[in-house]
């Protein structure tokens, strides 16, 4: 069980500022979902927290500076699931989950290591597709591999980029289910960045919503999903209502001048 705390995150791509001061807590046991408009830095603080750059500030799992930690170490508390387009190399799909458990074992897979990954593409319905080559796979069930590989790993807290990006309806709700179930049953936390409001207002226990690169709110779904909100951040005309006791948003129409984006 793991809590995180950002604290004056600062990221900078040469001169130009993309994160600014940014102070985010996330306790274990709990989603927590990065919304905001594209280039509004989601995808760069999911890439500091794991340390893939290298931010001013800090980040610490339970109190230890992430900075200051192994590479070793960070890859076994933190499993990592990139965009889908950025695919391993060819190999089957057993192989690309098996690489998963690459911070836990030495040269030789043991039995564990074969039998974890076989309990995770069960899991995630994979079992079908465990010797067909990843690089023939559909963009769906790519993205389903990559999830799989990152909770091979058995990480204390997963970080996912945009997860349901490239899935239909079917596999968006059984991605996030899996993601909330194992959170709450194992403890561990998870971070994602997405972009569909109704799937993170359904999942997640916070939100944080970012707007050029500084945290415009945080709190939890109810909290931030608000008609204005929306509007401000978004540049979106919204009717927010409510299902499965949840905020369930309908954009209506963009706003002029609404543009927000950084790209
Ligand atoms: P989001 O995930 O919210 O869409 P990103 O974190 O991908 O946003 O991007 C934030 C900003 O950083 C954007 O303006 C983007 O153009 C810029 N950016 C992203 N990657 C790089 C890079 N490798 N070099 C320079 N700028 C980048």
């Amino acid at each position: 069980m793991v809590k995180i705390t950002i604290k004056d995150l600062t990221f900078s791509y040469g001169s130009n500022k993309i994160l600014d001061d940014l102070n985010v807590v996330l306790d274990d046991a709990e989603v927590l979902s990065l919304v905001g408009p594209n280039g509004s830095g989601k995808t760069t603080l999911i890439k500091c927290i794991d340390r893939i750059l290298k931010p001013e500030g800090s980040i610490l799992l339970d109190g230890k500076e992430v900075q200051s930690m192994k590479q070793q170490e960070i890859a076994r508390q933190m499993g990592y699931v990139p965009q889908s387009s950025s695919a391993p190399l060819a190999t089957t799909v057993f192989d690309t989950v098996l690489m998963g458990r690459r911070p836990r074992i030495s040269w030789r897979v043991s039995d564990k290591d074969i039998s974890k990954v076989a309990d995770t593409l069960e899991l995630l319905n994979l079992q079908e597709l465990a010797l067909r080559d990843f690089a023939q796979l559909s963009g769906g069930q790519k993205q389903k591999v990559l999830i799989a590989r990152a909770l091979a790993q058995e990480p204390s807290v997963l970080l996912l980029d945009e997860p349901t990006s490239n899935l239909d309806m079917k596999h968006q709700l059984e991605v996030m289910e899996t993601i909330s179930a194992l959170v709450k049953e194992r403890g561990i936390s998870a971070v994602m960045a997405i972009h569909d409001l109704n799937l993170a207002a359904r999942f997640s226990d916070k939100l944080v919503m970012l707007k050029r690169g500084v945290v415009y709110a945080a709190g939890s779904p109810d909290e931030l999903l608000s008609e204005k909100n929306i509007s401000d951040v978004y540049g979106v005309e919204a009717l927010v209502m409510r299902s499965l006791d949840k905020p369930c948003i309908i954009p209506l129409r963009s706003l002029n001048g609404g543009a927000v984006c950084m790209t």
